[in-house]
């Protein structure tokens, strides 16, 4: 049976020696002290632990049912949604005044990510809901913010995005359902949406779905497209619930993984809908929940590589396998753990390192979005926008890699369902998937993002990194290990931007046959520089005095690993896309 244990210490590390948040200037920071944090990630690490993590596999076999128009969701989940409502977990980086805690979001951002490796089927629905509710926060009336924030905030009513119709889904200007105005302002939505995560259950007394949805006369294709407010229950002008809406759940899909979470086909008859933001403008106000989902998707990545790398460790210290080549590490037993082997350490090594990188890249991003909206710091907000497809794409894809490595340190134990090493790595593979798969999110960074404001953040992103590297030329523990390498790694992504800016316009496909290389390429200077960060910070504690030393060294140990052996992946990434698009774009459909 597999288990999940915080990663308080390590959290701490990046929040107070790497980031150090409580001495920032972000407004509701002074309130993050050591003390402060470590007492919230102490107490989500019993709840993930102790309550998610064991229901993990149940959600898993069990799945959901649809019995009669209602999703009945797997044994235990619907008494542990009320005890994470009931300890205000749900609305914990939500306004005060919708009965939120007010946390920043990068408070929210660490315990979300301990609620997404204990149970990512289950955090899904209120990682949803959370996402519908700063759509309406962000876009909604006065009167829509009252009527559903607080309820939404509470998690006593879930919220969903619904985008996909069975002939689109990255191409939403295809979309088909209506929206049709009635006199007394609201809409008529009639359409189907498919593969609609947490459609419906028995979790909530109510769904708040958002809709995208043309309006009838409007502008063709994307540019026609808007929001909409479709509540499963209608709320009464008291605020109570009124009659059942014309929304109703035709099927669940049979899917790889997150069975716990019901995946929906949605059918929209003539309900009622209320516009979300501005007519036609409804890609803007999705992009709010959009934006935010992307993040959160990154999150899983890590996440489900973060509590499949835990499990592996166990694994490979308690299974017997085998000597050490140098001689036996275990004598008095019959075989040294696999621990001894160096291919094991390899693949050990692997995990640690990228959950490590990829939980100081969260946090530092989730810094970003709180400067952004707590500062309003444009700055900031031109970043995290460059990042946003960086995070979902890199960290999605090289966590699911993780969860393969960690399934293999397993054996043949991997591959059988009892020692739920599948199971990560199936709940992880739908987060390279959803939320633009992949391939559009490196669309996104090389096609929109990379030039955005005349390439404006992407030299603010280069900068940081050539200032950091000055700052610290001087510091001989830096920089062989980790100064010179990130310093190459950053001339390959720079050189990377460059060929795009050279081919790019004369041949769009030299540059996206690239996109996809450029986000890991990018994901990695991204990491890179997080380590080399963290090891500053770590050889400042060591210096310091600081007690732990031994979790210090273990930093430095593991960040020079990183630089060493999966940093260089920038130079292949540069070849490859170096070599234009002539290859790629050489075949004729039939060749295939
Ligand atoms: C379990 C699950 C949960 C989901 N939850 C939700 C949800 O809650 N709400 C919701 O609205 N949707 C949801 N989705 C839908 C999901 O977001 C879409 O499946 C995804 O966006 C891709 O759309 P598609 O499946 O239609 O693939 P397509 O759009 O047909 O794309 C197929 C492939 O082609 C690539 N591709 C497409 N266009 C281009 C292009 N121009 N250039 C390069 N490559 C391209 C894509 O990257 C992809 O790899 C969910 C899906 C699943 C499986």
């Amino acid at each position: 049976m597999p288990s999940y244990s915080a990663p308080i210490k390590d959290m701490q590390f990046v929040l107070h020696d790497l980031l150090k948040v409580s001495q920032s200037d972000v407004p509701g920071y002074d309130d993050l002290e050591a003390d402060f944090t470590a007492a919230v990630i102490d107490e989500a690490g019993k709840l993930t632990s102790e309550v998610l993590a064991p229901l993990n596999q149940v959600g898993d076999t069990q799945g959901c049912r649809l019995e009669n128009g209602v999703v009945r969701t797997p044994d235990g989940f619907k008494a542990a949604f009320d005890q994470v409502r009931e300890g205000g977990w749900t609305g914990l980086d939500m306004p005060e005044e919708y009965g939120g805690q007010g946390m920043p979001y990068v408070m929210g951002t660490a315990v979300g990510e301990m609620f997404s490796a204990a149970n990512q089927a289950f955090t899904m629905y209120q990682g949803l809901t959370h996402g519908a509710a700063s759509a309406i926060l962000a876009h909604g009336t006065e009167a829509q913010k009252e009527t559903y924030l607080p309820k939404m905030v509470s998690c006593e009513w879930t919220g969903t995005m619904n985008l996909t119709e069975p002939h689109c889904g990255t191409d939403l200007g295809l979309m088909r359902t209506k929206a049709v105005p009635q006199d007394d302002g609201s809409y008529k939505l009639s359409g189907e949406k498919i593969f609609i995560s947490a459609g419906e259950h028995d979790l909530a007394d109510n769904i708040v779905h958002l809709v995208l949805a043309k309006i009838p006369g409007g502008p063709d294709g994307i540019k026609g497209v808007s929001l909409f407010i479709v509540p499963k229950f209608l709320v009464k002008d008291d605020g109570t619930l009124g009659d059942r809406n014309g929304v109703s759940c035709g099927k669940i899909e049979d899917k790889m993984g997150i069975h716990g979470n019901a995946t929906c086909v949605m059918n929209y008859d003539e309900a009622t809908g209320y516009l979300l933001g501005e007519e036609h403008k409804g890609m803007r106000a999705m992009f709010t929940m959009m934006n935010e989902a992307r993040i959160g998707v990154g999150m899983q990545g890590l996440a489900q590589a973060g509590i499949a790398y835990q499990n592996a460790v166990d694994y490979a210290k308690d299974r017997l396998q085998g000597r050490a080549v140098t001689g036996p590490e275990n004598p008095d037993g019959p075989a040294d753990p696999l621990i001894v082997h160096p291919d094991i350490r390899r693949a050990l090594l692997d995990q640690k390192s990228f959950v490590e990188g990829a939980r100081a890249f969260m946090l530092w991003g989730a810094m970003l979005i709180d400067r952004s909206h707590r500062m309003d710091d444009e700055d900031a907000d031109g970043l995290i926008s460059l990042m946003t497809p960086v995070i979902k794409g890199f960290l999605t894809d090289e966590g699911f890699d993780m969860t393969i490595l960690a399934q293999q340190v397993y054996g043949g134990h991997g591959y059988i369902e009892e020692w739920g090493m599948s199971q990560y790595a199936r709940d992880a593979r739908i987060a390279m998937i959803y939320e633009g798969a992949n391939g559009i999110q490196a669309l996104d960074l090389v096609g929109r993002k990379l030039a955005t404001d005349n390439g404006k953040h992407v030299m603010a992103f280069f900068d940081l990194v050539k200032s950091f590297i000055k700052e610290n030329e001087d510091n001989e523990a830096l920089k062989a290990d980790f100064l010179d390498p990130l310093k190459a790694a950053s001339k390959d992504l720079q050189a990377a931007g460059m060929y795009f800016m050279q081919h790019g316009i004369k041949n769009p496909n030299d540059a996206l046959s690239g996109s996809y290389d450029f986000m890991h390429l990018f994901g990695h200077v991204c990491l890179g520089l997080m380590w080399a960060q963290m090891a500053k910070a770590a050889q400042e504690a060591l210096d310091a005095g600081a007690g732990d030393t031994a979790f210090y060294e273990t930093k430095l140990a593991t960040g020079r690993y990183y630089m060493a052996r999966r940093l260089p992946a920038t130079a292949m990434h540069l070849a490859r896309i170096n070599s234009g698009g002539s290859t790629v774009m050489a075949l004729d459909a039939e060749q295939f």
